[in-house]
């Protein structure tokens, strides 16, 4: 009797075997139904053999080969098992993780299924049509039919009238299954809404990549923002549906590109399109995810869970602004989708476009290295780029953190009737509330961070565990009743604007105003129709949005990231601040930026001011070399937490231990307090290793986590990272 090796969502390493009466190689992918300790669990069926791990007498038998849906492929799972061995991740936990929710839970099961084909089983195929009866001659009609292929039952209604009943029958003997239609899509529609005439890189960027669409090569689109990149991913997907393929656009957040969603819609209108990320009900994301995997959907838009998505016909994988950190998970399973892109791409032997104003170093770095194709767009189209220049603060008196200069070019804006947008990453009022009697500040209690004044809700708040208190009416060191907010964050910025520019219409956007549904989008229709004049806001308004009078950005406190200990910091700082900038003068006038700065000569700020990533990144590559960081060397971080600190370094020190027996060319740094010691209550520690060789480094964690394995009892929680971003 056949045996097969079930992934299941448990944090072990390993498969799990069952007997399985009917299964066959055909059910490779597909989820079945398992007894599982007390329960029943759903899994997936990925190995099949007639040897099992255990003894015989020990195996418990499958309950049920789901067939409702088609398996997963072995392309689709092959990628999955990449990436759990990659980044150490159960491999069952992966595979789970991979499907829609609705498809992991137990219960809803037995919902039967409207559409779809019917397929004979093993059972069905063996049958001998001499055992029906000899009066049944509709039964051997239908089956007859089933021997030459799937079946609908519209097709069954034409050869017995009571098909419905009759097919029934046979699926409650086991004769037949009802499956997913994996037909061909619609028709393909080329491109029909008016597309602007490409310009000649535009047009050498999409001749590149449709030049060889059946082969694997990555290739780098960098191009400044507004340089028409979105342009070339249309039409690098209008090629590959021409050629019959399904095309993967991966961006970093949904609802944060609501506008590609709709154009992606408008230009290919009689194609079916859908989006994969995590905003979505679950009905929802069964259904698109089911569209994807029969082929039915041409184009999927999502974000990096939907690398994973099924495409049994994947042409093209995009990934726009692929340094965007949010395509790293940072949880649970680590890993990066837009990494995982390029396995995958490698894997289907198709191409993969990275996009980006200001790519990731490691990106960047193969491109220069010839691993990647470099395709560069170096203009702005329609608007000439911004003008950007620093404001000296050093010395100045700034008002609630606003300079003269600053307020000086908003009111001129405001006048002028044009918009302007205001950037400080912080939320709240103020990042701490200080007595300046006794020096004691709010500091949250389970956490190494200060509490945030937030004056409109008149609390404090810490930003990293959400902890909440009331705003103390006076010191609760000394009795001081005068507490100072120290710092500006969005809520002070916007209150000190109300006050020095009278009569304009300050709109405030951060995740505190926005995170009701739709807030956002009804905050886009106020900003589009000319109903606010000055913006402040957070980073959500630095990325891909297009607000046609907006011809002024200012930025504040930025420098506390020029000189910070994460030797990443930098490079997020332009990354940011070139999106940040790409935000003014989109209207076809040129746009100014100004940025506030204690550090106007620094070399970030010229080469921003030029808009010249590539004079940055190359410093910032030389840099790196020198210091031997990535992408000259590859890491991995192994962290630990506990509710006391020694606890978490005892356990880094032991695998430490362990690690060093193991590879000399694998360097393993000492065990230290993260970052940030202490979060919700749990001191955080953590322990670096890293090779020149990612190979080397892939063999040494595979050897170490076994290593690794039984302490995980230990008091201590712990996770691996592989290429870790965060430090
Ligand atoms: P990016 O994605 O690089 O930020 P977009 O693709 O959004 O840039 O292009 C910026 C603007 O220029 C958009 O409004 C787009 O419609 C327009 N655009 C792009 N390519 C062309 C072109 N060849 N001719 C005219 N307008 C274009
Ligand atoms: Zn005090
Ligand atoms: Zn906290």
């Amino acid at each position: 009797m056949p045996i097969i090796r079930v992934a299941l969502d448990v944090p072990v390493d390993t498969l799990f075997d069952y007997r399985a009466p009917d299964a066959t190689a055909s059910d490779i992918g597909r989820r079945v139904l398992v007894p599982f300790g007390r329960k029943t669990a759903i899994g997936v069926l990925l190995e099949i053999s007639n040897a099992a791990a255990v003894p015989a007498e020990r195996l418990k038998e499958a309950l049920r080969v789901l067939r409702d849906l088609p398996p997963l492929a072995s392309d689709d799972l092959q990628l999955i098992r990449f990436a759990a061995d990659y980044y150490r991740h159960p491999l069952g936990m992966a595979v789970m993780g991979a499907l829609p929710t609705r498809l992991r839970r137990v219960a809803g099961l037995s919902q039967p299924r409207r559409r779809g084909v019917y397929r004979l089983t093993p059972a069905g195929l063996a049958l001998d049509a001499a055992a029906l009866p000899l009066r049944a001659l509709a039964q051997r009609r239908v089956l007859d039919r089933l021997r030459q292929g799937p079946l609908a039952l519209a097709e069954a209604r034409t050869l017995a009238a009571d098909a419905g009943p009759l097919l029934r029958l046979f699926a409650r003997r086991g004769w037949i299954t009802l499956e997913e239609d994996i037909s061909p899509g619609p028709p393909l529609s080329a491109i029909i809404a008016p597309t602007p005439v490409l310009t000649a890189e535009q047009t050498r960027a999409v001749a590149e990549i449709c030049d060889r669409l059946k082969e694997y090569r990555t290739l780098l689109l960098l191009g400044v923002t507004g340089s028409g990149k979105t342009e070339v991913y249309l039409h690098a997907i209008a090629a590959a549906l021409k050629a019959g393929k399904q095309a993967l656009l991966l961006v970093p957040e949904i609802a944060l590109t609501p506008q590609l969603d709709a154009l992606v819609a408008q230009r290919f209108p009689g194609t079916r399109m859908v989006s994969l990320h995590s905003g979505l009900a679950e009905s929802e994301r069964l259904e698109h995810w089911r569209a994807a995997r029969s082929g039915q959907a041409r184009i999927v838009l999502g974000t990096r869970l939907a690398v994973f998505a099924p495409l049994p016909d994947l042409g093209l994988i995009v990934v726009d602004e692929e340094q965007d950190g949010s395509f790293k998970q940072a949880e649970g399973f680590r890993y990066s989708a837009r990494d995982l892109a390029v396995v995958r791409a490698r894997q289907r032997g198709v191409p993969i476009v990275l996009g980006s104003a200001t790519p990731a170093l490691e990106t960047y770095h193969n491109a220069l290295t010839g691993r990647y194709s470099l395709l560069t767009l170096s203009s702005r189209i329609g608007a000439p780029p911004p003008r950007i220049a620093c404001i000296d603060t050093r010395g100045e008196s700034l008002v609630e953190g606003l300079s003269q200069r600053l307020l000086a070019a908003l009111r001129e804006r405001v006048t002028l009737g044009e918009q302007s947008l205001i950037f400080i990453n912080r939320r709240g009022y103020a990042p701490v509330l200080m007595c300046r009697a006794c020096g004691w500040i709010s500091g949250c209690s389970r956490c190494s961070a200060q509490l945030v004044l937030h004056l409109a809700e008149r609390h404090l708040r810490c930003h990293h565990c959400g902890h909440v208190s009331g705003t103390p009416v006076a010191c609760p060191g000394c009795g001081n009743a005068d507490l100072s907010p120290v710092g500006q964050g969005t809520q002070r910025v916007e209150a000190a604007l109300a006050q020095h520019l009278p009569g304009a219409r300050v709109l405030r956007i951060d995740r505190d105003t926005t995170s009701r549904r739709r807030a956002w989008q009804a905050m886009r229709e106020r900003i589009r129709d000319r109903e606010v004049d000055v913006l402040v806001g957070t980073q959500i308004l630095a990325k891909g949005h297009d607000f046609p009078h907006l011809n002024l950005v200012g930025v504040l406190n930025a420098d506390s990231r020029l000189y910070s200990n994460d030797f990443r910091a930098a490079e997020r700082l332009y990354a940011l601040l070139s999106q940040v900038a790409g935000r003014a003068g989109r209207g076809g006038t040129q746009g100014d930026v100004l940025i506030q700065t204690e550090f106007p000569q620094h070399p970030l700020y010229a080469a921003l001011s030029r808009q010249d990533y590539r004079a940055f990144a190359d410093s910032a590559l030389a840099e790196r070399r020198q210091a031997g960081f990535p992408p000259f060397v590859y890491q991995a971080m192994l962290r630990a937490e506990a509710p006391r600190l020694s606890t978490a370094l005892e356990f880094l020190v032991e695998a430490a231990r362990l690690g060093s027996t193991l590879d000399s060319r694998v360097t393993t740094y000492d065990p230290v307090p993260a970052a940030m010691p202490r979060r919700a209550g749990r001191e955080r520690a953590q322990l670096l290793v890293q090779s020149e060789s990612r190979s080397q480094l892939q063999q040494f964690l595979r050897a170490w986590h076994v290593k690794l394995a039984p302490l995980r009892a230990s008091r201590a929680r712990w996770s691996l990272d592989v290429d870790p971003l965060e430090f």
